[in-house]
């Protein structure tokens, strides 16, 4: 994940909680992962931080890939993002690392549109569907090659 991300032009850091809340503090951290307080980026920056400390706040794969969704798959910033228009973006990812099944068990409280659906919630031939549909519009958003390769529109 972190060669993947420096090939991108990111930078992934992984920190102790005490130097995390630092960078809070510091504004090197300016966006909290909103369901994993243990994962926080920088937008402008390009920068991914987790912190590992206790075991239940230690970041998923498939949270990481989400917030790297955010910084290199999306022209704006995580606050007023259009989240469904990465998930194809996510999926090259986690299919090109070997992270698929981490990072569908990460996404199924995903909500797929504004009634709440989640992706969970899916049988496996609509989650298939879908993932296809979303691999469609990251092409054609440039998000991802036509071959799946993961890009940076940043
Ligand atoms: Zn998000």
């Amino acid at each position: 994940m972190k060669e993947f991300v420096e090939s991108l032009g990111g930078q992934l850091i992984e920190l102790d909680s005490l130097k995390f809340n630092e960078f809070i503090e510091d504004g090197i951290i300016d966006s909290l992962a909103p369901f994993n307080s243990a994962i926080g980026i920088h937008y402008d920056g390009k920068r991914i931080s987790y912190h590992v400390e206790s075991k239940n706040k230690s970041p998923k794969i498939g949270d990481l890939i989400h917030e790297a969704g955010h910084i290199f798959a999306s022209l704006k910033p995580p606050s007023v993002a259009d989240e469904v228009s990465f998930f194809g973006w996510e999926y090259a990812v986690a299919k090109k690392l070997g992270f698929l099944g981490a990072w569908k068990a990460a996404s199924k409280t995903y909500m797929i549109d504004g009634d709440g659906t989640e992706f969970g919630s899916l049988s496996a031939i609509e989650q298939e569907t879908f993932l296809q549909e979303r691999l469609k519009e990251a092409i054609s958003l440039g998000l991802i090659s036509q071959t799946h390769e993961p890009l940076s529109v940043r």
